[in-house]
């Protein structure tokens, strides 16, 4: 197989290790005769694979013991309506932060819930800084908050955590496990899988006990998180490959020196790339540097007529699926976890190249 380097945002790369390990064990798990995606979810191999997965997690994130770790499919969107569905608790208002993309589409779904009152917008300045907590707006009848600590698409990340009177919820789909994190000060931390934590099709939700069990009425069983709660997120089906898969990530990121860790690595690689950008004249970033996220960096060519060019050469060096996002043109590099600093310093060394060949 050839060396490349995947910045895509998600479906995310993967530990090479963990892929490799992956592939090692794809006929048979353990000593189950069959693979792990044929087995029952009830089994003993399943079950056990389960119950250390979640165990890694909470070792991982230090989740307190009264919260639930919960496995569910749907994605982060899913989580766009379950979050109203149990958190509103008999509220008809909730806060929500208007940052980006994501959390914009968690507002257009509470709407369908409640009234959601935007306790800070930061559109007008296209999602590239945060407007201090201090000038926030919040309602103190709202029934939570919620935010999205890293917006995926801006390139916009917090370097603070709101705190208000009522349960605070985060999108953290794209910033799970980057950097350590006080799980105490929320009330519900949820994220898709596939940028941070394995394949798509595994959605983790994380939260406090005593916000469950108190349900819109006449839901779907599976909006309630009292059903998966109960049943060890087993009251269906499980999305059991993305899980195994999930649980072998977290044992990556121990063996990386945790969360701890991974945060020192994040940040070195962050600084490498915006540290290239920062320095030519010919790559920029137009995000406020207290609010660059580690994730996800943005960045534009002086001349977007060259971005056509600048993707086909990266991609014949190994360099793939570094296009923007359309609503904000130009490149971004997906940097999560599974990125080594060398696939970092190969995209510096590039972009230099290519700079001195078209700048
Ligand atoms: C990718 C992403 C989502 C969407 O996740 P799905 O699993 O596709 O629903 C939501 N929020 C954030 C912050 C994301 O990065």
């Amino acid at each position: 197989m050839s060396q490349a380097y995947n910045f895509s945002a998600g479906p995310a790369m993967l530990p090479r290790a963990v892929l490799e390990q992956i592939q090692g064990e794809l006929l048979e798990y353990g000593n189950a005769k069959a693979s792990v995606m044929e087995i029952s979810h009830r089994g003993a191999d399943f079950m056990g694979l389960a119950k250390k997965s979640e165990q890694d997690l909470r070792d991982l994130m230090n989740i307190p013991s009264n919260y639930k770790v919960l496995f569910l499919q749907g994605g982060a969107s899913s989580q766009f309506s379950m979050v109203p569905v149990n958190l509103l608790r008999g509220k008809n208002k909730a806060n929500y932060a208007h940052t980006g993309h994501w959390s914009k589409k968690a507002i257009a779904e509470a709407k369908r819930y409640c009234d959601v009152n935007i306790c800070t917008d930061n559109s007008a300045n296209k999602y590239t800084d945060i407007d201090d907590f201090s000038n926030w707006n919040i309602d103190a009848d709202g029934a939570y908050l919620h935010y999205t600590p890293n917006e995926t698409i801006a390139g916009l990340e917090f370097d603070y955590i709101p705190e208000a009177d009522m349960p605070l919820v985060a999108d953290m789909s794209s910033t799970i496990l980057s950097r350590e994190i006080d799980v105490s000060k929320y009330g519900v931390i949820y994220a898709g899988a596939q940028k941070n934590i394995g394949p798509a099709g595994l959605t983790v939700v994380i939260v406090r006990e005593d916000l469950i069990g108190q349900v819109v009425e006449n839901q779907p069983v599976l909006f309630d998180y009292s059903t998966q709660a109960n049943n060890e997120s087993m009251y269906n089906t499980p999305p059991t490959f993305a899980w195994y898969a999930a649980g072998r990530v977290f044992e990556w990121v121990k063996a990386q020196g945790g969360l701890a860790g991974m945060g020192k690595i994040n940040q070195t690689k962050a600084q490498t790339l915006y540290s290239a950008i920062d320095n030519s004249d010919f790559y920029s970033n137009p995000v406020a540097p207290k609010y660059r996220s580690w994730m996800n960096v943005p960045f534009l060519l002086a001349d977007d007529n060259l971005n056509g060019l600048f993707l086909e050469k990266a991609f014949d060096a190994g360099l793939l699926a570094l296009k923007g996002h359309r609503s904000v043109g130009g490149m971004r590099a997906s940097i999560y976890n599974a990125m080594p600093q060398e696939g970092i310093d190969a995209l510096v060394s590039f972009m230099g190249d290519f700079e001195k060949e078209n700048g």
